[in-house]
């Protein structure tokens, strides 16, 4: 077998998940079931919104490094998605100095910017 170029990956994906939309319209859920079955839970705990991780406490998951997320997000995306993210993960916000405005924090530093903020 031939490696897939990543351009045939994204054809192949895209035409799996065309599939499985289809199959869920008509409420077959079997290859999605077979697919999740493959993830690791931890991975699976992490689509989920925060709120519900607990409904699952044996699952020992690192608190998601939201610093680094956010680094990641913001160096890929910019700021506008950061607070995309910090509002999905429900993430307070404070007054950063150096942004000059309200920014998601998290351990006690600003998300956007990395500042040190008082809380
Ligand atoms: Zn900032």
């Amino acid at each position: 077998m031939k490696n897939l170029t990543a351009e045939r990956k994204q054809k192949l994906w895209d035409a799996v998940i065309k599939q499985i939309a289809n199959d869920i319209w008509e409420d077959d859920f079997t290859v999605l079931e077979v697919l999740v079955k493959l993830i690791p839970v931890k991975d699976l705990l992490q689509t989920l919104p925060e709120e519900e991780w607990k409904l699952f406490p044996e699952i020992q998951i690192d608190k998601m490094n939201h610093e680094k997320e956010a680094q990641n997000i913001y160096a890929q995306k910019g700021a506008s998605a950061v607070y995309d993210y910090a509002n999905k993960h429900g993430l307070p916000y404070a007054s950063c100095q150096g942004c000059d405005a309200q920014t998601p924090i998290y351990n006690e530093s600003c998300l956007i910017c990395g500042a040190k903020v008082i809380v």
